[in-house]
């Protein structure tokens, strides 16, 4: 399957907490090439809901340009497997299997339908440094 036409020459990969991430970003991130690659990245799926998306346990389209990932792998965590267990745990949410591809808007209804209150994210958000500035997250404390 191939995303025709939209800059994006096969499905783009997201690693499935970054569904949850996309929906919180405000602006911040690791240096401005991650910036400039993840804001163009929310336009892409914003633009094109209908295109599909293969959710993985990796690295991403997102990872991919970050200062964080070193030889594949992200190198942010203290333990290697808590970034993939993070993943893990969402994929478990949706019901669904580490590769499962589908279409960007349905995706997001269906991670919005399933992890919606500050209890579904404690154990996916935990550890990250970023939750002052997730909007996604700081909603669902409130
Ligand atoms: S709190 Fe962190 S891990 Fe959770 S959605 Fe926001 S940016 Fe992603
Ligand atoms: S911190 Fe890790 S998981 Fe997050 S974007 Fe960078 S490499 Fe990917």
């Amino acid at each position: 399957m191939e995303n025709h036409g939209t800059g994006y020459s096969e499905v783009i990969k997201i690693r499935a907490h970054h569904l949850l991430c996309i929906q919180g970003f405000q602006g911040y991130g690791y240096s401005r090439k991650f910036l400039i690659n993840l804001e163009n990245v929310i336009k892409f799926l914003k633009n094109h809901p209908y295109s599909c998306l293969e959710v993985v346990a990796e690295a991403d389209v997102i990872c991919e340009r970050c200062p964080h990932l070193e030889g594949g792998c992200c190198n942010r965590y203290l333990h290697s497997n808590s970034i993939k267990s993070m993943d893990i745990q969402v994929l478990k949410k949706m019901g669904i299997a580490d590769g499962h591809i589908g279409q960007v808007k349905n995706l997001f209804s269906q991670v919005k339908e399933v992890i919606n209150t500050i209890e579904d994210v404690e154990d996916i958000c935990g550890r990250c440094s970023w939750k002052d500035r997730c909007s996604w997250y700081l909603n669902l404390e409130v």
